[in-house]
C-alpha cells in the first residue's frame, strides 16, 4: 500500500530536514519525504492525494492524559465555566442529569472551578440536595482533587460530621463544623475510582471498550495520534487491550501504571509492550495534591482556603525506596509533583537513586512541575529529569494559580527557563482536568495568558516552534519513542495530521481555531473532517 501526499507544507520537526512538498507512506511507515518530484519518481504506482495547501505536522502526543475518564466523564454534566456560570447554573444540569442516570448510578457533574463560579466558593451539599434530593449526586472539580457529595452521596460514602479529616485528604466544614460536603485528596481519588470502576462494570461486558474508543476518537478529532495514560489500572489496561486486540485504538497509548498495580503486572507478565499500539513500561505515582485545589504541597501557607500548606503523600525515604525498587525493575518511574517541598522531595529521591554521571538512562519524569521555582529547575537539569508539563492549564486555570501563589505565580510553568536549563519539556493536558486540545496548550506556552487576561510570567513564552516541540519530539522522549514518532522523517511511523492551516506561521491567538481536517495513526486515518483520503 503506497500513498504520495502532496501540495502541502510540511512542517516535518526533523532537526536536519530539506525543504518538502510530499511525502511517500508505504505499510503505514514513512518511505521519503523531500521535493514532490523525487517523492513521485519514489514510488511511480503510487496512490496521489493532493492537500491543496493544507499543512502536515507530525502527529500530536499527549504526554499526560488521563484517557479512560476522558471517556468516563465525557457522559457527566458539564458543569464548567463559563458555561454553569453559577451554582444555580450547576444545579439545573444535574437535575436534568438526574433524569438520564439509571438508578443504583450517582447522579455526576464535573468540570467546575470555585474561583470561576460567580459566587467564588463550591456549591454546598445542602444546594446540590436541593437539586438532587433523595439519591447520591457527586460534582467533581475541574482539578480532579477535590469534589461535593450532596447528603445521600455522604451518606453511602461513609462520611460523618463527626469525622475527622482522613488520612491523605480533608473535608471541608461549615462554621458548626458539620461536613459542607466538598472532599479534598484521597477520598475524592478513591470514590472517583469506586464510582468509574462501578459504573464500567454496570454497563456490561464491552462497554467499557466502547468508553476507551470514545476517548479514542474525542482525542483523534484533536490530531492525538499518542498518549500517555497518566492512571493506567488493571481494568482500564484490560479496556485498552481490548480494544487493542480489536484495531480499535485510535492512539499509541503508553501507559503509566499506577504503583500500587504493579504487583499484578508483573505476576501477569504484563510490563513492557504489547503491540506497536500499547505499552506499559512506566510506573505513576502521586507525590502531594493539585495546584488549582491547592492541594500542592509548598513550603510556606497558601493564602487561600483550605489555608494549609498542601498533601505530600509520602516522606522522601519512602519515596526514595520506592523509585529504588521501580529503577530496578525497569520501569521509567513517572512522579506527580506540583508545590515546591513535593519536587524537592521528588528530587531528593531521584539523586538518591541515579548513579553519579550516568544520566537518566530511563528517563524518569516529574508530572506537571508547576512550582519547580529556579533552584529546583537547575537540579532537575543536572539530574537529566524529565518535565510532563501542561502549558494549558494557563488560560483555563491560570487566575486560580495567581490568587495562590501571589508573587511567585509569574515562576510557576517557567518553560523558557527550562528549556534554557536544558530540561526536556514534554507537553501535555492532564485531560479531562481541561481539555485535551492541544492547540489550546500551544497557544498558551507561547502567550501565557490567563482567562482574565493577565500575562504570568511574561519573559517564559516560548517560540512558536519550541510550542509545537513540546507536543511532538519532547513528547516522544518523554516516552522513550522517538526513534518512531514525533517528527516527519523517512522509517518512521506514518502519524501526522493535516491542518487548515499552519501553526508557525499563524498569530498566536488564532492557533486553537486551526482546523484539524485529518489524523492519520500508521498510515491510516482515525479522523478526517472532510473526504481527504477517499475511501480510507
Ligand atoms: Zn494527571
Amino acid at each position: 500500500m503506497e500513498l504520495v501526499v502532496e501540495d502541502a507544507v510540511f512542517v516535518t520537526m526533523a532537526a536536519d530536514a530539506g525543504p518538502a512538498d510530499a511525502m511517500l507512506v508505504r505499510d503505514g511507515r514513512i518511505a521519503d519525504i523531500g521535493p514532490a518530484e523525487a517523492v513521485r519518481a519514489a514510488a511511480p504506482g503510487a496512490e496521489v492525494v493532493r492537500l491543496g495547501g493544507a499543512t502536515v505536522i507530525p502527529g500530536l502526543i499527549d504526554a499526560h492524559c488521563h484517557v479512560a475518564d476522558v471517556g468516563y466523564l465525557a457522559a457527566a454534566a458539564d458543569c464548567s465555566q463559563p458555561a454553569a456560570s453559577d451554582i444555580a447554573a450547576i444545579q439545573a444540569r444535574l437535575s436534568q442529569a438526574a433524569d438520564q442516570t439509571p438508578e443504583g448510578s450517582w447522579v455526576t457533574g464535573g468540570g467546575y472551578a470555585e474561583y470561576k463560579l460567580r459566587e467564588a466558593r463550591h456549591p454546598t451539599r445542602a444546594e446540590l440536595d436541593q437539586a438532587v434530593p433523595g439519591r447520591p449526586a457527586v460534582l467533581y472539580h475541574t482539578s480532579l482533587h477535590a469534589c461535593v457529595l450532596n447528603t445521600a452521596a455522604l451518606r453511602e460514602a461513609g462520611f460523618a460530621d463527626e469525622q475527622p479529616d482522613p488520612p491523605g485528604g480533608a473535608f471541608g466544614r461549615d462554621s458548626q463544623g458539620r461536613l459542607d460536603g466538598v472532599v479534598y485528596e484521597a477520598p475524592m481519588f478513591a470514590l472517583f475510582a469506586r464510582n468509574l470502576r462501578r459504573d464500567i462494570a454496570r454497563m456490561g461486558a464491552g462497554a467499557d471498550g466502547g468508553l476507551v474508543q470514545a476517548a479514542g476518537r474525542r482525542l483523534a478529532a484533536l490530531g492525538l495520534t499518542a498518549a500517555c495514560d497518566a492512571d493506567m489500572r488493571r481494568d482500564t489496561f484490560a479496556a485498552f487491550a481490548q480494544a487493542d486486540a480489536g484495531g480499535l485504538l485510535s492512539q499509541r497509548i503508553y501507559g503509566l501504571v499506577v504503583h500500587d498495580q504493579l504487583d499484578w503486572l508483573l505476576t501477569a507478565g504484563l510490563q513492557g509492550r504489547h503491540s506497536g499500539q500499547l505499552a506499559t513500561e512506566a510506573v505513576k505515582i502521586w507525590a502531594d495534591g493539585g495546584m488549582s485545589s491547592r492541594t500542592a504541597a509548598i513550603h510556606g501557607t497558601y493564602p487561600v482556603p483550605p489555608h494549609g500548606s498542601g498533601i505530600l503523600y509520602f516522606e522522601r525515604d519512602e519515596l526514595t525506596e520506592m523509585v529504588r525498587d521501580f529503577d530496578a525493575r525497569g520501569f521509567q518511574v513517572c512522579i506527580h509533583a506540583q508545590g515546591d517541598r513535593a519536587i524537592e522531595t521528588v528530587l531528593d529521591a531521584y539523586a538518591a537513586v541515579l548513579a553519579p554521571g550516568a544520566g537518566n538512562p530511563r528517563r524518569h519524569r516529574i508530572e506537571h512541575g508547576g512550582a519547580m521555582y529556579p533552584p529546583l529547575a537547575a537540579r532537575a537539569a543536572a539530574l537529566g529529569i524529565v518535565v510532563a508539563s501542561q502549558p494549558g492549564f494557563l488560560s483555563a486555570l491560570g487566575d486560580g494559580f495567581a490568587e495562590a501563589f501571589g508573587d511567585r505565580s509569574d515562576q510557576l510553568y517557567s518553560f523558557a527557563s527550562w528549556q534554557r536549563e536544558g530540561i526536556t519539556v514534554a507537553g501535555s493536558s492532564d485531560a479531562p482536568v481541561i481539555t485535551a486540545d492541544p492547540l489550546i496548550g500551544i497557544r498558551d506556552a507561547i502567550l501565557r495568558r490567563t482567562g482574565d487576561g493577565r500575562v504570568l510570567g511574561p519573559a517564559e513564552g516560548l517560540s512558536a516552534r519550541d510550542a509545537l516541540a513540546l507536543y511532538t519530539t519532547r513528547a516522544a522522549f518523554a516516552c522513550h519513542r522517538e526513534s518512531e514518532i514525533g517528527s516527519l522523517e523517512p522509517g518512521k511511523l506514518a502519524d501526522f495530521v493535516v491542518l487548515d492551516r499552519n501553526p508557525l506561521a499563524a498569530e498566536p491567538e488564532q492557533i486553537p481555531g486551526i482546523a484539524v481536517l485529518a489524523t492519520v495513526l500508521g498510515g491510516t486515518p482515525v479522523h478526517q473532517d472532510a473526504d481527504i483520503f477517499p475511501g480510507r
